[in-house]
């Protein structure tokens, strides 16, 4: 294998794909390496999914900057990449008088950030537009441009239209070690050497430890716990926009809000964590979602819970989105936080600016945005899904029966460019266990799928890759 590169980037969350994505536009040899076995395995997999509006951030900053820019280029990004995402507006709730102050300034810097169709709504308006909400309340800021979207879908299709742009991907490739070298900067990624002419580091909670490989002045990122309870999508409805509490110093507060599928989401806590890859949900982090929540909504039927998480923040000392050259075409993209995923496709923008300027790249002839989710035979009207069914009867047969996914979707997450090669993976990818049962009826079904197509043996297949395997032996003789 040639191990020369252009560019090589580190990490496959949302950062590094949109920065992949936007580069692939570029004559450019570029790779991707991945420690782990897929893209959307590190803080892009967990979060609240909220694409934000952009008033939280201090205005000048790059945090606000990109967070701005994001949240603009996401609906036409949405459409080209077939990603779920729905504009639902957030509230940021006032509950006591005595801090409606707060909720001006939040106003003023929203409007210094240049954030669209802010508006402060009295009780009786807030009331209205969610009758749910906390009977405390006094006030809250609109913020219409707020929304709420697939973070898997987001990560995965940035990663698969950057590889079908000519991207090469490779997983269960960590990187080591960096040394510069005549021409660039080689490599030390598993158990080989990659010479690449620049270097971008998106390695989220790890990005620290990336920079401080080639650099003297030294960057510290705490990994910062944010628990979560999911509730059933039963409850669709109880709440329309995204409902906030008002921002502490560890950030956004306790949310309340329906995902782009119609669960209810709660979460997360603001907790630092010892580990940067482990992120145990823990009865503590659920008590204050329980607490937090309940401050703002009343009512709430937290016993439709169906499953909890939490996610990792990459939180730098500075507070601040790094995205600069450190050294000789050495890229960071360190402290990407939140609004990091709001933030991506700005980042994707800003760092291909930088990084094709620096390298005098060439834009390609021919570029292809545009990508598809998926098939879905039950968001089609009748008379679709029954041609779809004719012509492929694997898309008549139902394998999750919580959230209604066939064995088509299934085959076609397995066999797409970059697609699955473990129960994770397929459920990021199709939503197969995401539902009330959270994979107990469907998970040996998919794992027959996934050995069948991949030639994974069964005994062998994994959970999210590494040792996470499902099986430990057999019950019975096969005999
Ligand atoms: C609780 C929580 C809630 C959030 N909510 C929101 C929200 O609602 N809206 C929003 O805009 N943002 C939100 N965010 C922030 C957002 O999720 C992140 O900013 C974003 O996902 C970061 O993406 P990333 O690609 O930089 O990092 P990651 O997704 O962590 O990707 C980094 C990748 O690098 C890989 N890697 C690390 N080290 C190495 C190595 N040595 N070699 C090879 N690969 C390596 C990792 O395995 C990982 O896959 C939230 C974050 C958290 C934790």
């Amino acid at each position: 294998m040639d191990n020369s590169y252009d560019i090589i980037i580190i990490g496959a969350g949302v950062t590094g794909c949109a920065i992949a994505r936007e580069l692939s536009k570029y004559e450019a040899r570029i790779l991707v390496v991945e420690k782990d076995e897929d893209v959307c395995t590190g803080t892009s997999k967990a979060n609240s999914g909220i694409v934000h509006a952009g008033y939280d951030a201090k205005p000048g900053t790059l945090k606000a900057k990109m967070n701005i820019r994001g949240n603009e280029l996401m609906t036409d990004l949405a459409k080209d990449l077939d990603i779920p995402f729905k504009r639902i507006g957030s509230l940021v709730v006032c509950i006591d008088e005595e801090q409606k102050q707060g909720i001006e300034d939040l106003y003023q810097r929203g409007l210094a950030n240049g954030v669209q169709g802010l508006k402060i709504l009295n009780r009786d308006e807030v009331k209205e537009l969610e009758p749910n909400i906390s009977d405390n309340v006094v006030c809250a800021l609109f913020a219409p441009t707020a929304g709420v979207i697939c973070p898997f879908r987001l990560n995965i299709a940035l990663a698969e239209c950057a590889c079908q742009n000519g991207v090469e991907f490779r997983f269960n490739t960590e990187v080591t070690d960096i040394n510069e070298s005549e021409n660039g900067w080689i490599i030390s990624a598993g158990n080989e050497k990659l010479n690449s002419k620049a270097v971008i580091n998106a390695a989220g909670c790890h990005a620290d430890e990336m920079h401080n490989l080639i650099s003297d002045n030294k960057y510290h990122i705490t990994a910062r716990r944010g628990d979560y309870i999911l509730l059933d999508r039963a409850l669709e409805g109880f709440v329309n926009h995204v409902i906030f509490p008002q921002p502490t110093k560890l950030g956004k507060g306790i949310l309340v809000t329906p995902t782009v599928h119609g669960n209810t989401l709660i979460g997360p806590t603001a907790i630092d964590n010892d580990s940067k890859d482990e992120a145990p949900v823990t009865a503590d982090g659920i008590a204050k979602v329980l607490e937090g929540q309940a401050k703002n909504v009343t009512g709430l039927p937290v016993k439709q819970v169906i499953t909890g998480f939490s996610g990792l923040r990459a939180h730098e000392d500075s507070g601040e989105f790094i995205l600069k050259e450190e050294i000789n075409c050495f890229f960071d993209c360190v402290g990407i936080e939140s609004p990091g995923l709001t933030a991506c496709p700005a980042i994707g923008e800003y760092m291909a600016d930088l990084v094709s300027s620096k390298l005098q790249l060439v834009i390609k002839q021919q570029w292809n945005g545009i990508c598809h989710d998926v098939k879905k035979p039950f968001e089609m009207d009748e008379k679709e899904r029954d041609q779809l069914i004719k012509e492929h009867p694997e898309y008549g047969r139902i394998i999750c029966r919580c959230e209604t996914i066939t064995e088509g979707e299934i085959i076609d997450a397995i066999r797409r460019t970059l697609g699955a090669r473990s129960l994770d993976g397929v459920k990021r990818r199709t939503r197969a266990g995401m539902g009330r049962c959270q994979g107990g009826f469907c998970s040996p079904k998919v794992m027959e799928i996934l050995s069948r197509e991949t030639g994974i043996p069964f005994n062998e297949i994994t959970k999210n890759g590494g040792n996470s395997k499902i099986l430990t032996g057999r019950t019975k003789n096969e005999s």
